[in-house]
């Protein structure tokens, strides 16, 4: 019997209930938000893993999962070793620098020598070296977006969707440096088996977004 092919979501975020609801809809069946790390699927050889979302590249990369859902900015900032096989058109977000709401801002320029606070450290330094702007990058974990009005930094470089999140925090948003969505990531070297499951997988997830446009 053919080993299950091992597919790591995220536990409980942004990308959880529609990574669910995209299997549900290939006709996968398994437990989900039981709390469980691991569950079965009843019809399908899958078996799947429920983690945070930056750590499932690293996972993926080694071969413990073959298969995982994240965001693109994710797989991007860990810089894992790991194949893009999917877009899956959800979860779409940007990342963008943002500045106090008083500020003047007349373009990239204003950035330079300045502090910007983010938890993408590798995607904000390459699109500034890109620009040519030198800047202090500072990287916090969470709650990015407060940093200005605490005097953490002087601006900052977080996920936008609806701008809410900025509006409420007295920040403007002034450049987007990466625009990102849902993509399935696969380990490189899959062995045949399983790359047969992939390419079954792939092919119900054709049809499933097909029927939807
Ligand atoms: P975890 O606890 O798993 O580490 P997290 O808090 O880091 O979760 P979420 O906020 O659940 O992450 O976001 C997961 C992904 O969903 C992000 O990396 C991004 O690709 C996308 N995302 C983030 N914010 C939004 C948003 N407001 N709208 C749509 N997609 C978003
Ligand atoms: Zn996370």
């Amino acid at each position: 019997m053919t080993a299950p092919i091992r597919i790591a979501l995220q536990k409980s975020g942004r990308l959880s209930e529609d990574s669910y609801q995209l299997f549900k809809a290939c006709g996968i069946r398994f437990d989900y938000g039981t709390g469980k790390l691991k569950s079965v699927s009843s019809n399908f050889p899958a078996e799947f893993l429920f983690l945070r979302d930056d750590d499932i590249p690293g996972y993926v990369e080694d071969g413990v999962a073959d298969l995982g859902i994240v965001g693109e900015n994710v797989a991007v900032e860990t810089g894992r070793n790991v194949s893009t096989v999917h877009r899956l058109g959800f979860s779409k977000c940007r990342l963008s620098i943002a500045i106090p709401r008083g500020d003047a801002y007349n373009g990239l320029s204003d950035l330079e020598g300045k502090n910007i606070a983010t938890s993408y450290p590798n995607l904000l330094g390459t699109y500034l070296a890109g620009q040519g702007i030198k800047a202090e990058i500072h990287e916090i974990s969470g709650s990015v977006e407060i940093a200005p009005s605490i005097g953490l930094a002087e601006a900052v470089c977080d996920i936008v969707s609806s701008g809410s999140t900025l509006l409420s925090n007295g920040l403007k948003e002034v450049e987007t440096i990466f625009r990102s969505e849902a993509i399935m990531i696969a380990y490189p070297g899959l062995v045949a088996e399983k790359q047969t499951l992939l390419d079954q997988l792939l092919f119900r997830i054709n049809a499933v977004q097909a029927a939807k446009n």
